[in-house]
């Protein structure tokens, strides 16, 4: 793929169609003032079609985000235009402080400091459940 508008950044390759936009609320990319591109339903030859993310700023980038998302996504670390690093990605066995309990009688809705944990609990299914409660998330 073409990654020469890049200098510094990362671009977030192989992630299913349609999953472009979810991934870049759930990163708060934005909330950044940072240049971003969302590229949906390229064409690739693994996936017949894709969505891409490029991000021109070496901001930090919550990976475990990425991999929930999208397990089969790779992250492209992008320095001086040229390509250094390839990430795969995978199913991350603990989220923190990315998705929020539903469970209104959940003690993270009323201690309100608690970190929001949420663990891997079913990998085949891909489910996740809330560590204080065991709520699943949606
Ligand atoms: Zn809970």
């Amino acid at each position: 793929m073409n990654i020469d508008s890049i200098r510094n950044g990362m671009v977030i390759d192989h992630i299913s169609a349609g999953y472009g936009m979810k991934l870049y609320h759930l990163l708060g990319l934005d909330e950044q003032d940072v240049s971003v591109a969302i590229i949906k339903n390229v064409t690739s030859r693994k996936l017949g079609k894709k969505d891409i993310i490029k991000i021109d700023a070496e901001i930090p980038v919550n990976l475990d985000v990425i991999g929930y998302v999208d397990p089969g996504a790779t992250v492209n670390i992008i320095k001086n235009g040229e390509l250094v690093e390839k990430k795969n990605m995978a199913l991350p066995t603990e989220l923190h402080n990315v998705l929020r309990c539903k469970n209104p009688r959940c003690i993270t809705s009323t201690e309100q400091e608690l970190p929001h944990v949420f663990r891997l609990t079913d990998p085949e299914r891909k489910i996740y459940r809330c560590a204080w409660c065991e709520t699943k998330a949606e």
